[in-house]
């Protein structure tokens, strides 16, 4: 393209951008991580081209036996790849056709844009390609060129448009005036707005020669010759002239060829109602009928969208009372679970191991001589004292494990499935890390704490009767131990000799 022409465009304030809608979908398309949820929510906030997704969906294009409700049930029916092509195909081209000079011309163009949407679609599904979306998003813009020029450049441009007899006559017109073509201009603007790469490819190829070796670019290409037929006033030779090239490079026969027009023309009325072209709606009756259908199916995907919206409120509720009931579970100083959670845990773990006969240990601990870090060093100190505690207790115990705070300096640890020896054990080998883990820095230096426990077990050396008879057996052995001097842990049963 010449530098200036692309200055100019570059500079053109009133050059074609894309709505926000667009960018949101076009930042979708490139998403390697994007799936349909996403393009969901952002499809629903435009109610316009939510309705559109809608009626694309239950077009004869997708020919469905069920009738396609609402919005989430028209993108799962497409999927994430045809959802997002469409989507982009709907936003990108708002605002192309918009009043000004030449609107003849103007609205000529993005009419046969859109046959040639269809065509270069449908000519691919004749040809077995999997790509319908793609075809008709590459259809629709090849053009796109032409609506740029004529919005931007009236004064050089439309003068071409209008003497241009058919679009091999433009094509020239434009090489010798603007030493470029529309297909330039075209793949040079969808590049600037960020659009996938096949597609700016895709247009940039638009107007040359055409090769049969790549169907997908072959059936973008002769979708003009196609749109023709619908737009030029001897449609006979203009399907004459299609079909050579569709046979010629396509390898359709003229059976085939008719299929395909027939298809064109069962989806035509659809599709144009759509992309807003005036000129291919039916009658005003039609058109009132259309608009009722539309306002309903807006209704039905405000019903929708309230649905979702409630759906999502609850859930943020319910997460927000489970946080709630989460906080409440724990102790606000130390995190660990609080008394009376402990104690619906503990009921729970007793019942189990009761019920199957597996050994559920406690073990009972009190940091000793904790009145001293207080006195000595200040509340706010033992405060802390306590929370480096509690989280090194936990992290030294298994995620089964649970860790409560019973009240001021005294803590549980349950350990289901686990025997006496070995809770003595475990515990054992906390306290030996415990006391050499400073729990807080003091003026004299870093400050260490011991603690000593009891441990008893359920399903071991004795049976007890509830919690509160376990818990009671604990809380003995955790006395005896501080009776033997403080840090240390004990366990209930004679067989387990005291540290
Ligand atoms: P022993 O070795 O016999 O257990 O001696 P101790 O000083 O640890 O035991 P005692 O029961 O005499 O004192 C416990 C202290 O723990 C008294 C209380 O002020 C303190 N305490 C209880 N809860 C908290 C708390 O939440 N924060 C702080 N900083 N201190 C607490
Ligand atoms: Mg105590
Ligand atoms: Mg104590």
């Amino acid at each position: 393209m010449p530098p200036e022409l692309t200055a100019a465009l570059a500079l053109c304030r009133n050059l074609p951008s894309p709505p926000g809608i667009a960018l949101r979908i076009i930042e979708l398309a490139q998403d390697p991580e994007a799936d349909i949820t996403t393009a969901a929510d952002i499809i629903a906030i435009d109610m316009a081209l939510s309705a559109r997704m809608l009626r694309i969906a239950n077009s004869p294009l997708y020919a469905s036996r069920r009738r396609i409700e609402n919005l989430g049930q028209a993108l799962t029916m497409l999927g994430l790849n045809a959802t997002v092509t469409l989507a982009l195909g709907f936003t990108v081209t708002q605002g192309l056709t918009a009043a000004g000079d030449g609107q003849d011309l103007r609205e000529r163009a993005w009419r046969r844009s859109i046959l040639s949407a269809l065509a270069a679609s449908l000519l691919g599904q004749a040809r077995g390609l999997r790509k319908a979306e793609e075809l008709m998003l590459a259809g629709l813009l090849q053009d796109i060129g032409i609506l740029a020029l004529a919005q931007t450049q009236p004064d050089t441009y439309l003068p071409l448009l209008r003497q241009a007899a058919d679009n091999d006559a433009l094509v020239a017109l434009e090489r010798e005036q603007l030493q470029c073509t529309h297909a330039d201009v075209g793949a040079w603007i969808t590049e600037e707005w960020g659009l996938p790469r096949y597609l700016v490819d895709s247009i940039a190829r638009s107007e040359s020669p055409v090769d049969g070796e790549d169907s997908f670019q072959a059936c973008v290409a002769l979708s003009g010759a196609v749109a023709d037929i619908w737009l030029s006033a001897d449609a006979d030779a203009a399907r004459e002239h299609a079909l050579q090239q569709v046979h010629d490079t396509l390898g359709l026969d003229s059976a085939q060829f008719d299929q395909v027009l027939t298809r064109i023309g069962e989806s035509l009325p659809d599709i144009s109602a759509l992309f807003e072209t005036p000129l291919f709606s039916p009658s005003r009756v039609q058109q009132l009928i259309d608009h009722a259908q539309e306002l309903a199916t807006l209704r039905n995907l405000r019903e929708v969208q309230d649905a979702a919206l409630a759906r999502q409120r609850a859930d943020e509720f319910e997460a927000r009372a489970n946080r709630l009931a989460e906080q409440a579970h724990r102790d606000a100083l130390t995190g660990v679970l609080n008394r009376r959670q402990l104690e619906a845990v503990l009921e729970q773990e007793f019942l189990r191991a009761t019920r199957h006969g597996w050994p559920l240990s406690v073990a009972f601990i009190d940091l000793d001589d904790f009145k001293k870090i207080n006195d000595a060093h200040g509340h706010l100190m033992g405060d802390q004292v306590l929370r480096m505690f509690a989280s090194k207790l936990q992290e030294q115990l298994r995620n089964s494990d649970t860790v409560a705070r019973f009240g001021g300096e005294e803590f549980i640890a349950l350990l289901p499935n686990t025997t006496e020896p070995v809770a003595l054990e475990v515990v054992r080998r906390v306290l030996a890390n415990i006391v050499n883990t400073p729990m807080a820095e003091v003026p004299s230096g870093p400050l260490f704490v011991t603690f000593s426990a009891g441990v008893a077990t359920q399903g071991g050396y004795e049976r007890f009767a509830d919690v509160q008879d376990l818990l009671k057996a604990a809380d003995d052995v955790l006395y005896r131990s501080k009776n033997l001097g403080r840090n240390r842990v004990i366990a209930r049963s004679p067989g387990t000799a005291p540290a």
